[in-house]
């Protein structure tokens, strides 16, 4: 249908600096490198991350994933003039982020302040054959005479997360006069790194290193003749030691063997292998769509893009960070956004990848354990902030108000424990979508039990039956409230899905049955009114209701705490994310169709959408309310909050879970997938710029293959598949063709197929 898109910019913008630099960062999930450009600007953040490379500076400090030593940095001078975008006159750029390969390539013409032209070029990737190996390539052709060309880069261990060092330097050398090496330790000793890099230049007359102030440096000159082309390939390989696992090996060696590799390959061949193997991921994951508006295919792309680059596929220790592996920002940390924005993906496309995002949850069972023997709980609380230890990294305090030196609380690790259950809801989706038995033996019914009997014993006997005090929901902007309508039917669904599973494997307790018997019975689920509206909680109905017309113009910005404290707008109907919409999502089966759309009428004006979880969530219930429209203007500006105008919007890193987002708008909400009651249901909802969606999908082991247009749906499938289409059941067995007319004519009973096998 078409071709894999990039993204491209034509222009040098001082101000979208750190944005391009989140955008267009390199990553294979192991590492991620931003985006920066060779050359320095005072206003641009350069940014290494591994996955789990966290580390905490000091006792008042928040453990953080570590922003690495660089080696994309390149002082580049040419007749002596440094080489900057702010000097002289660029007389054409281009960059270029392929998806396909992961490359990112930048062309340009540079009129230097003495009015000598040269053309430029710079070329890098990750790879994803070898995780740890980086690759660049520059290349300087002058246009108007001989020139003289230097050329400073290294390894540069000055870098820090905002002003604070994490790493102690453990060696520097050069071997061979060829082969730097910096090795390089948490100063908890915890986490090792060894970067070693070589570059290999076409023509030089003079290489000299330096190593001084951290920064372990090779100098290059060389002449370069008019319309000749001096080249600079620098190969780096960077090995991350983790939790002591260096100790005792031989991380020099090692390092210096796995980059003579890399470099007797050369920058093609690995440029190629690396393609080879992200090939394999398009093919089984890539969403096509024939749009009217070109963006929407660049946003699927995109997203996919993004996706193969935050997510640690080699290492079920670590997790995605909510800035992927692209800025500082959050810290690094894990929230639920994995469960609930960016697991789905992986279950329908790599479930093997779903699985490993969970047993990180497995793994780290005990920091929750603790953390709710210490909050006076049974089971498992699981961090509201996690790194790599399992236990709570959120910050006590966030923004502080400069005016009285008072530090903001932050007040999610006390009470936001809806997370608990988002975990349990996403172990229950990976077990209907894959039937896979054995991660149920030995992660899953873990999960499942210490996640309810956490519940079980969070309840409040008031008004003759079991409430949920104190809790906040997803909405942030409305904290410490009693029974919020997302945690209660959320907490029911986890502890009743518990019960379920450990039935089914004989492995539930008698005191365990009986108790879980019990809070189902009496759990207060809050139900919708007259109107159809459920209450996001106990106290929200009373509350006032301002016009926030003006903050939703600024969403995303927190435009609202700039007019009222945290505190008067707790007492306001305004809430920050969907929150009862977002239960309607995630159990749709909780609402009527007339419920869906009266909640989605109520909450959205209460709405700022100031979390970037928000508005994508909206739009799959617009389209499950049939609203395409509406989906499509949602999905639209959820796509674009990354992609987006604003050269600010993320700078500190990309939004993990509205990229997630973008393929959950696409598959769940257009093409109106999801999974009830162990059966796959599609009840698809094309916007009218849409002229039809197709993407590939493995369900219980089984791929199949969707293509969706207004008025049919294709499937694919190698065996029988049961599928309930707008609501209908239907066996498919090879390729299939329905039409809608069938399925939603007032003939009961209708549905044709028309066999393509
Ligand atoms: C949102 C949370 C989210 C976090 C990380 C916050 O602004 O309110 O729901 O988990 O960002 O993305």
């Amino acid at each position: 249908m078409n071709t894999l898109t990039s993204l491209i910019r034509s222009r040098f913008d001082p101000h979208s600096l750190n944005k391009e630099a989140a955008l267009m960062a390199a990553g294979n999930g192991y590492a991620g490198i931003r985006a920066t450009h060779e050359e320095d600007y005072t206003l641009q953040t350069r940014g290494m991350f591994c996955a789990g490379f966290y580390h905490r500076a000091g006792a008042q400090e928040t453990t953080e994933l570590v922003n690495l030593p660089d080696v994309v940095g390149m002082q580049i001078v040419i007749n002596g003039e440094v080489f900057s975008l702010l000097s002289g006159t660029v007389l054409s750029l281009r960059r270029e982020l392929h998806f396909a390969s992961g490359e990112l390539k930048r062309e340009l013409i540079w009129l230097a302040p003495d009015g000598q032209r040269f053309a430029i070029e710079s070329r890098r990737f990750l790879s994803a054959r070898q995780l740890p190996c980086f690759a660049q390539r520059l290349s300087i052709t002058p246009l108007s005479g001989p020139a003289s060309v230097s050329i400073v880069t290294g390894i540069d261990a000055t870098q820090t997360n905002a002003g604070r060092q994490h790493l102690d330097e453990m060696q520097v050398r050069v071997f061979d006069r060829r082969w730097l090496q910096g090795i390089y330790a948490t100063q908890d000793g915890a986490h090792q790194l060894a970067i070693t890099s070589h570059c290999q230049v076409s023509r030089a007359e003079n290489v000299r290193f330096s190593a001084k102030n951290r920064r372990l440096m090779q100098h290059i000159s060389a002449s370069v003749e008019r319309d000749a082309t001096f080249t600079l390939e620098k190969i780096s390989w960077i090995a991350v030691w983790l939790d002591g696992t260096g100790q005792g090996s031989d991380i020099s060696k090692d390092g210096l063997e796995h980059l003579q590799g890399c470099v007797a390959q050369g920058y093609d061949a690995l440029l190629e292998a690396s393609v080879a193997a992200r090939e394999m991921y398009w093919r089984r994951s890539r969403v096509k769509v024939s749009s009217r508006n070109p963006e929407d295919q660049q946003a699927l792309d995109f997203a996919l893009y993004q996706l193969f680059a935050m997510t640690p596929c080699h290492d079920a220790r670590s997790s995605i960070a909510a800035k992927g592996l692209t800025g500082e920002g959050y810290k690094g940390h894990v929230f639920w956004d994995t469960e609930v924005f960016l697991l789905p993906f992986f279950l329908f496309t790599r479930p093997g990848v779903a699985r490993q995002l969970l047993r990180y949850r497995w793994y780290n069972l005990a920091g929750a354990q603790e953390k709710a023997a210490r909050s006076g709980y049974d089971g498992a609380l699981f961090p509201w902030e996690s790194a790599r230890s399992g236990h709570e990294e959120t910050p006590p305090f966030a923004a502080i108000n400069i005016r009285t030196g008072v530090r903001q609380r932050v007040a999610s690790a006390l009470a936001e424990h809806h997370l608990v259950a988002d975990i349990a809801w996403a172990v229950v989706q990976y077990y209907q979508v894959t039937h896979d038995g054995d991660f149920m033996t030995r992660e899953g019914l873990d999960l499942l039990r210490e996640t309810a009997l956490f519940w079980l014993s969070r309840t409040t006997e008031a008004n003759g039956r079991l409430e949920l005090h104190d809790v906040i929901g997803p909405d942030e902007y409305t904290e410490h409230v009693n029974n919020n309508a997302f945690t209660n039917h959320m907490a029911h669904y986890n502890v009743a899905q518990a019960l379920h599973y450990l039935r089914a494997w004989q492995a539930c307790d008698a005191q365990f049955e009986a108790r879980a018997e019990d809070f189902l019975t009496r759990l207060w689920l809050p139900q919708p009114d007259e109107q159809g509206v459920m209450a996001q909680d106990d106290s929200f109905m009373a509350k006032p209701a301002i016009d926030l017309t003006r903050y939703k113009a600024e969403a995303g910005t927190q435009a609202i705490l700039h007019d009222y404290s945290r505190a008067e707008v707790n007492e306001m109907q305004i809430l920050k994310q969907a929150d009862v919409v977002m239960l309607a999502y995630l159990q749709p089966g909780t609402f009527t169709a007339a419920q869906l759309a009266a909640n989605l009428a109520f909450y959205e004006p209460r709405t700022i959408h100031d979390s970037s979880l928000s508005k994508a969530i909206h739009g799959i219930v617009a389209a499950r309310c049939g609203d395409a429209e509406s989906s499509y203007r949602f999905w639209r500006e959820g796509a674009q909050i990354d992609l987006g105008p604003d050269p600010h919007s993320c700078d500190d890193g990309i939004h993990a879970a509205a990229t997630g987002a973008i393929w959950l708008g696409a598959v769940q909400g257009f093409a109106g997938l999801y999974v009830s009651d162990g059966e796959l249901r599609l009840t698809p909802c094309l916007p009218e710029h849409w002229q039809a969606i197709d993407f590939p999908l493995v369900w219980q082991g089984q791929p199949l293959h969707f293509h969706i247009t207004h008025d049919t749906v294709a499937v694919s499938a190698d065996s029988r598949l049961p599928l309930t289409l707008w609501g209908k059941p239907v066996m498919v067995t090879g390729q299939h063709i329905f039409y809608r007319r069938d399925f939603c004519s007032s003939e009961p009973g209708s549905a044709t197929t028309e066999g393509r096998a």
